[in-house]
C-alpha cells in the first residue's frame, strides 16, 4: 500500500495544473455563470488528451487509468470549478458507457465527435415517476421490422438542450430483465425537446418526449437484460460525481483559507481567530478522509468498473462532505462568501445537486444496508399475505 503518487501520477497532475491555469483560468468565473456547455474548453482538453482518458486507444481514447481522470478533475477544478464538467463528460458519463458498449457503427458515428469536443451525449434515465426507483421506468421500445418505436418521457437530463445524442434508458419487456438502451439523435422525428428548465446550479435541462419515435435497429445499445451492465458502468458516473463535489469543497476551502489570511476584523486576520481555525481544522480533516476513500475506489477499479461498494462509500462521503465543506467555507467569506464575487456561492450550489444526482444520498444509504447486514432490503410495499 502506497498513499503517495507515482512519478507519472505527479507529473500528470502537474501537467493539467499548467494547462488549467494557462488556458481556464482567465474566465473561471463567467464560466460558471453561463449555462452552455463550454464547447470551446472541450475541444482544447480534446488537444491536451484529456478526454477520453479511461477510454481504450483503438477507441480513440487515451488509453489510461479511472486514477488519472480523477487527477484530471481534480486539477482542472482548483482553477476552474466549471470545466470539471468537461473532465466528466470526456470520461465518467454516458461517454463511457457508450465506450463500453457501442458497436463500432455506432463509435464511428457518435464517439469521435465527443472525444474531439464537438458533440455532447445526454443520459435520459429519470423519468417523472421513475426516479430513485429507476426500474419503474416506462418508456418503451416496441420492435417494427428493423425499427424500434420509442414512447415516453425523460427529465433532468444533464446537456439535453445542447446534445446531439440520447443514451436513453427504454423497457423492451416487463421487469427489470425487460430493461436496456437505445441511442437517438436529436432531430429523429417523434422525439422533442422541450423548452430550457433551470437547475439550481445555472445548468439547463430540457423534458424530452417520445411519441411513436421510430429509430433503426442499429441503434440499440444494449437489449433486453442490459440494465445491470448499465448500473456498473454508472458505478463510473459516480466517481466521476464524487471527484467534482470533493473538489469544488477543496476549491471553496482554498479561497477561504486565503481570504482568512489577509481579511483583518477586530484588527487582526481572520485566521487567528479560533472560532475560524476549528473550521478550518475539519475542513481539512474531511477533505482529506474523503479523498482516501475516493481514490480507493478509483484505484481498484483501475480501467475496469469500479466495486460497487468502494463506489458508494466514496460517493455518499464525497458528496457530503464537498457540499459541507464548501456551505462552510462560504461562512468563513461573510457576505462576499454570499455573493456571486467568488466561485465559493457557485461551489455550494452546485455541489448541493450532487447529493441528489446519480443515486441520491438516502439511495447510496439504502444499498450501505444491503452491503453491511449482506442481503437485498426490498423498498418496494411489502406484498399482502395471502
Ligand atoms: C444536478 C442533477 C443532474 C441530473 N442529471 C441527470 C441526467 O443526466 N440524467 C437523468 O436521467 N437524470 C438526471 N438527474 C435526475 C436524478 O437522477 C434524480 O433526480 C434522482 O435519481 C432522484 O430522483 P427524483 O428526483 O425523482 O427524486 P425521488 O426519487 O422522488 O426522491 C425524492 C426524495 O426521496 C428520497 N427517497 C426516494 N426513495 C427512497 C428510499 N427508498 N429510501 C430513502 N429515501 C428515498 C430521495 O433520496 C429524495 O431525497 C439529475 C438530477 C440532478 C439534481
Amino acid at each position: 500500500m502506497n498513499f503517495e503518487f507515482t512519478e507519472e501520477q505527479k507529473l500528470f497532475a502537474d501537467q493539467v495544473r499548467r494547462f488549467a491555469q494557462a488556458h481556464l483560468a482567465k474566465d473561471a468565473l463567467k464560466r460558471a455563470h453561463d449555462p452552455r456547455f463550454p464547447f470551446d474548453v472541450a475541444k482544447l482538453m480534446s488537444a491536451q488528451g484529456l478526454m477520453g482518458i479511461t477510454i481504450a486507444e483503438s477507441d480513440g481514447g487515451q488509453g489510461g487509468s479511472l486514477m488519472d481522470a480523477v487527477i484530471a478533475i481534480e486539477q482542472v477544478a482548483s482553477v476552474c470549478p466549471r470545466s470539471a464538467d468537461v473532465v466528466q463528460f470526456g470520461n465518467f458519463g454516458p461517454i463511457r458507457t457508450f465506450a463500453e458498449y457501442g458497436t463500432e457503427y455506432q463509435k464511428k458515428k457518435w464517439l469521435a465527435e465527443c472525444l474531439a469536443g464537438n458533440a455532447v451525449i445526454s443520459l435520459g434515465m429519470s423519468e417523472p415517476d421513475a426516479g430513485s426507483a429507476v426500474t419503474d421506468l416506462k418508456t418503451t421500445a416496441k420492435p417494427d421490422g428493423k425499427n424500434y418505436v420509442i414512447n415516453g418521457t425523460k427529465v433532468f437530463s444533464t446537456f439535453s438542450p445542447e446534445a446531439a445524442v440520447f443514451l436513453v434508458y427504454v423497457r423492451y419487456g416487463p421487469g427489470v430483465g425487460g430493461i436496456g438502451s437505445v441511442l437517438i439523435e436529436r432531430g429523429t422525428p417523434g422525439f422533442t425537446i422541450g423548452p430550457p428548465q433551470e437547475f439550481m446550479s445555472g445548468e439547463l435541462w430540457s423534458e424530452l418526449h417520445f411519441d411513436n419515435c421510430r429509430i433503426p435497429a442499429e441503434n440499440v445499445l444494449l437489449g433486453p437484460g442490459g440494465f445491470k451492465k448499465q448500473i456498473a458502468s454508472f458505478n463510473i458516473e459516480r466517481l466521476g460525481n464524487s471527484a467534482r463535489s470533493l473538489a469544488l469543497g477543496r476549491y471553496a476551502y482554498n479561497t477561504a483559507r486565503d481570504y482568512c489570511l489577509t481579511r483583518e476584523q477586530f484588527g487582526r486576520p481572520l485566521c487567528e481567530f479560533q472560532g475560524l481555525q476549528w473550521k478550518f481544522a475539519d475542513m481539512k480533516v474531511k477533505l482529506e478522509a474523503a479523498r482516501l476513500l475516493l481514490y480507493r475506489a478509483a484505484v481498484n477499479a483501475d480501467r475496469g468498473f469500479p466495486a460497487a461498494d468502494e463506489t458508494t462509500i466514496a460517493k455518499l462521503m464525497c458528496n457530503q462532505i464537498g457540499f459541507e465543506v464548501a456551505n462552510e467555507a462560504l461562512q468563513t467569506l461573510g457576505g462576499l462568501g454570499y455573493t456571486s464575487e467568488t466561485l465559493v456561492e457557485y461551489c455550494v450550489r452546485r455541489s448541493r445537486g450532487w447529493q441528489i444526482a446519480g443515486g441520491s444520498i438516502e439511495m447510496m444509504k439504502n444499498r450501505m444496508a444491503e452491503i453491511i447486514f449482506e442481503r437485498r432490503f426490498s423498498q418496494r410495499p411489502p406484498r399482502a399475505k395471502t
